[in-house]
This record gives C-alpha cells, structure tokens and sequence, in this order.
C-alpha cells in the first residue's frame, strides 16, 4: 500500500485548503505555493503515487483531471489566453507529494517549457 500524503487529508476536508472543485473522482485546490496567477492542483480521490503507478482501472479518474482542468481554466478566465498542465514524476521530474497531481498553471506568459 502506498503511503498517504498531505492531499489525502485535502481530499478528505480534514485539512484546510481552498477547494475550487471537487466531485467523485477528483480534487482541485489552490497550491499553497502558486508559480502564476492562476495555480491550481488536480488531484485523483483515490491514491496514485506516480504516473508510473497508472492503471487502465484509473483512465476515468486520470481522464476527468483534464475535463476539470477546461471547466476551471474558463472559471478562471483563463482558457482564452492559454495555460499550462503539468504531471512531475520522480525525482528527475521534480515531484515533491507522491499523489498524482496535475498542475494549471496561468494568469501570465508563462515562457518557453524547455528554456
Ligand atoms: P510537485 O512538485 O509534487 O509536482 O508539486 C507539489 C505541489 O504541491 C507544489 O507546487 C506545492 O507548492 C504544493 N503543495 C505542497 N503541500 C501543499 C499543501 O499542503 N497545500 C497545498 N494547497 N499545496 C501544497
């Protein structure tokens, strides 16, 4: 069993965080720590460490993460300018909490991904 992170406790309203979405499958909340205007974390219910732990039985819940990321980037009015979506896995990617999590980022330019 994997072990749970700081987002099992988001996920489960036993933490404070500013939810902006949640439904059966996925959480969204603001990074406590936001890199642009608009930083929201999309997180799966159920715990996936990495996205090397994704199963065909996590394609709904992986699949909603990117239709939850449209409705709040157009929440956010954002959608029209553009924004980022970002999955860190691992060290070489830089994740730092072993639940999967898409990032949206947006509100600014946000510059060339592989500078
Ligand atoms: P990673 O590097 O794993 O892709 O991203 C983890 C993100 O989670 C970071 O951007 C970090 O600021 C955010 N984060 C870490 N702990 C918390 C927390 O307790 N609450 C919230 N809202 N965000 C967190």
């Amino acid at each position: 069993m994997a072990e749970e992170t700081i987002f099992s406790k988001i996920i489960r309203r036993e933490i404070p965080a500013d939810v902006v979405y949640q439904d059966e499958l996925v959480t969204a909340f603001r990074d406590i720590s936001p890199k642009a205007p608009t930083h929201i974390l999309i997180v799966p219910n159920v715990l996936i460490p990495t996205a090397n732990d994704a199963l065909p039985a996590h394609e709904q819940a992986l699949g909603r993460l990117f239709t939850v990321a449209a409705k709040i980037a157009r929440a956010e009015g954002i959608d029209e300018d553009g924004y980022r979506l970002i999955v860190n896995c691992n060290r070489h990617g830089g994740q730092e909490v072993y639940h999967i999590h898409m990032h949206l980022l947006g509100g600014r330019p946000l510059g060339p991904m592989l500078a």
